[in-house]
Order: structure tokens, then sequence, then C-alpha cells
């Protein structure tokens, strides 16, 4: 018998489109990591109603996301496709994992101290987002995270959460939960907007994954360059994600100035990239109810096995009484 593979999990919000940033910091991995994986892979609703207040939109965003992972290649016959809200075993995690966890500790996420130092008033959801986080990792025993680097940490908190949580149950010596390990791709750790910040929904600043052919020009034709004559340093970062980087140096040296010319290159390259994704999402999206049912048996599945880890959870803090 071929020995079990490891699991694999990760989660995008569906506060938006998708974006190239999210397409190749995490989802393509989950493409590219599908068969030598057990993978799950969720739309973290939950996470997203942290900032998304909208029922309507939010349930929207969702159904496109799932569209969308489809696709770009996810194989429901391989991957157990999701949403977060079809476990709620994840927030009875969450929970204990508050009861565990200091105010001090949660304090140092960069996402929470980023917002605070933006002057936001932080609803409690954000502050918590990475004990949830940590319950959707934890409760399917994920041995790896592929992610963003912007979600490096969130991972260590996992690890760490997990940590605590085996020494104060005293789980030893078969601990509970497994300690997760993220997978970041050094060569798109952070992959810029076309304001030169981080890619994120949040900002503003995204090409979005299945832009239409006239909003990548339009968006391409305005990513930020600065006014020197040279080579456009956000125009390249992005570039290099859809051609070989020598094959760039050679075309930008050739180019030095020529931002517009440089730009049409880049909305060309995206566009033809982009095409055939496009026609398979649009093929897909002709049957609702197929997409509804992947999600309704994934969501199963998920539960499933959340639910068999719960059982174990509650024993070790004492709320299950024979
Ligand atoms: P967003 O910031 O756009 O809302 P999410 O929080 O939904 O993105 O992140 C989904 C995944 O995409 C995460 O693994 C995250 O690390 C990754 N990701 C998001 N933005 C980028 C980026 N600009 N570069 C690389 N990876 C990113």
């Amino acid at each position: 018998m071929s020995p079990a593979k490891k699991i694999l999990l990760s989660g995008v919000k569906p506060t938006g489109r998708p974006h190239i940033g999210n397409y190749f910091g995490a989802m393509r991995q989950f493409v590219e990591l599908q068969d030598k994986y057990e993978a799950y892979v969720c739309v973290v609703d939950y996470h997203a109603l942290t900032t998304l207040q909208d029922a309507k939109e939010l349930a929207n965003f969702t159904y496109e996301m799932v569209l969308d992972f489809l696709a770009i290649g996810l194989d429901p016959a391989k991957v157990t496709l999701f949403k977060q809200s079809d476990v709620p075993e994840v927030t009875e995690l969450a929970w204990i994992f508050n009861c565990i966890t200091t105010v001090p500790y949660l304090e140092r996420a960069h996402a929470y101290k980023d917002a605070v130092a933006k002057g936001r008033e932080v609803n409690v959801g954000t502050f918590d987002y990475p004990l949830l986080m940590a319950a959707d990792i934890l409760i399917q025993d994920a041995d790896v995270v592929p992610v963003g680097q912007d979600q490096k940490q969130h991972v260590e908190f996992a690890r760490d959460t997990a940590e605590k949580f085996n020494r104060v149950f005293a789980s030893v010596p078969s601990p509970v939960f497994k300690l997760p390990e993220p997978i970041i791709l050094d060569a798109v750790k952070t992959i810029p907007g076309i304001d030169g910040e981080k890619m994120s929904k949040s900002y503003g600043n995204v090409i979005p994954l299945f832009a239409t052919d006239a909003e990548i020009r339009r968006l391409t034709m305005g990513i930020v360059t600065d006014s020197g004559v040279g080579i456009p340093k956000n125009v390249f970062e992005l570039h290099k994600l859809f051609k070989p980087e020598e094959e760039l140096n050679k075309l930008y040296q050739s180019k030095v100035g020529k931002y517009q010319e440089l730009k049409e290159m880049l909305a060309k390259d995206i566009t033809e990239f982009i095409a055939p994704l496009r026609v398979r999402r649009e093929a897909l999206s002709k049957d609702r109810a197929a997409v509804l049912e992947i999600l309704k048996t994934g969501g199963e599945r998920a539960r499933a096995r959340a639910a068999e880890k719960m059982k174990i959870v509650r024993e070790k803090i004492g709320v299950s009484i024979n």
C-alpha cells in the first residue's frame, strides 16, 4: 500500500474577485499540488464577514470564487472544495482557542497592527482572525498550508496554537493537533498591485484574474511608474509572472523609457494567458446546480472530518460528560 498522502489546506476570502496576486501567490499552487497531497481548499466566508457585511455580495463572491477555482483547474475528484461556513465546528474550535490565547499575543498580528495604525476601529472578528484560521487548518490535520508571504505569520500562529493546546490539555504522547508548515514560493511571495503596494482586494489596486480584455488593458495602462526614464519596476514585476525573466531582461533593456509600449505588451501577455481559463469558466458557469453540488459534497466531507476531530477535542477539554 502506498503511504498516506500528507494533507494540504488553504483558503481564499470571498471579499471580491480573486486577482493575479491571489492566483500566482497561492491559488495556482493548490492546482499544482493537488496530486501530491490530500487537498482541502476552502472559500473562507466567515473570514470575509469581518469586512464584507452584505448578504447578496458575500453569497455572490463565494459562488464566483468556486467557479474561479474550478476554472483554474482544481479537480473536485481530487480536492475537497468547500466553504468554511459549511463546517461550523471551526467556529466552535476557534472559541476554544480564544480561551487559551492571550490578548497581547494576538496584538502582535501584522494585519491587526496595520488596521490599528490606519486608525480603523477594528471589530472583534478581525482581531480574532488568526484563531479562526488556526481552527480551519488544525481541525483538518493539515500538514502544509500554501500561502503568500502575508499569511506566513498566521500559519505560525496556527502552529503556536496547536502547541499550546497540546500542552494545556496534556495530549502528550499523542498530540491532538499537528503542527502545520507554510509553503511559500520565493518567486511570488508578494505580488505588487498597480500602485506598487501589495496587490490586495482590500487596497483597490488589483488586476482581477478573470478581468475582461478591456479591464486588463485599462488597469495595466494605469500601473504606476516612476517619472524617470528607465525600467518600470512595477510593470516588470508583474510581467515576470507571464514571461521568463531572461526574455524580459532583454526586452526591457531594448525598450528603456518606453513605458507605454511595455505596458501594452504586458496587457497582451495577461490577455493571452487568461483566455483559455476564461473559456473553461464560461462553460462551467452554465451549470450552477453542478457547481453547488460540488460545494455541498465538499462541505459534507470536510465537516465529517471536523466532527471526528471535535469529539477528541471536547473530551480533552472536559465538555463531554459520560
Ligand atoms: P486579499 O489580500 O487579496 O484579500 P486573501 O487574504 O484572500 O487576499 O489571500 C488569499 C491568498 O492569496 C493567501 O494565501 C494570500 O497570502 C495570497 N495573496 C494575497 N495577495 C497576495 C499578493 N499580493 N502576492 C502574493 N500572494 C498573495
